[in-house]
């Protein structure tokens, strides 16, 4: 049986967009590729629907909220991220829709990105494990809403708001996806990826018993190499890509 080799992901790029529903979405296989776009110099700023309130069994949303981001600004910093942003939509219930689509767009026409990077928006993971909802509205809100930036004539308010339209998206880069189509060499930012994840450590301690670096480092390698079999063998972190 003869497997699809992987892509390079294209590099004419300076900026890009990471937006997803929750802390830690990123740090779950996607944070190599993020280190090694910054080493290059290039900027990434992260915008994330909501803070994860809801996540931990045994913390309220109250306490949760303001931790979690806490987490997340110091999982960014790790791989060169300095600008995190909050839309503040609820965590577990999500709703795709304008609401959400505006305030995506509102976040693209504030960062001007050329690649917007998103999590997995399809139903599943691949075969039977099901995507939560959380997920699916925010992937398929970014998607469309790369879309939504560039035409001034949807969201007009942002407009007034001094957000003038910006159509500069060239690809949407889905992580996560069960069909993937490019990657990024995960070797030179792995290390990182292991501490920015680390950072999230009020969640991980919650997930598993086992000692929470040997968990994250065995999750990650794993992960990576698995998809580094269809990228030359090389520990590789896969994005879908859609060209725009
Ligand atoms: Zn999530």
């Amino acid at each position: 049986m003869t497997t699809t080799q992987l892509q390079p992901m294209p590099d004419d790029w300076r900026r890009a967009l990471a937006v997803v529903a929750h802390p830690d979405d990123l740090e779950y296989g996607c944070s190599a590729a993020i280190a090694a776009w910054t080493d290059e110099g290039r900027e990434v700023v992260y915008v994330l629907a909501t803070r994860g309130e809801a996540g931990i069994d045994t913390i309220e949303p109250e306490r949760c909220g303001p931790l979690r981001e806490r987490e997340q600004r110091a999982s960014a910093a790790v791989v060169g991220v300095s600008e995190v942003e909050f839309l503040d939509h609820e965590d577990g219930v999500v709703e795709y829709g304008t609401a959400l689509r505006r305030d995506i767009a509102a976040a693209i026409r504030r960062h001007r990105p050329e690649l917007v990077i998103t999590l997995n928006h399809r139903d599943t993971w691949g075969g039977v494990a099901w995507n939560t909802p959380d997920h699916v509205a925010v992937g398929r809100a970014t998607l469309d809403a790369a879309g939504d930036a560039g035409n001034r004539w949807i969201f007009p308010e942002l407009v007034e708001q001094g957000l003038d339209p910006w159509d500069g998206v060239r690809w949407v880069a889905v992580a996560g996806s069960s069909t993937p189509t490019h990657a990024v060499d995960a070797t030179p930012g792995m290390e990182r990826a292991v501490a920015s994840l680390l950072e999230h450590r009020s969640y991980i301690e919650v997930l598993t018993s086992e000692d929470p670096e040997t968990y994250v480092r065995g999750f990650l390698a794993q992960h990576a190499e698995r998809t580094g079999e269809r990228f030359g063998d090389r520990p590789a972190v896969a994005f879908e890509l859609f060209s725009r």
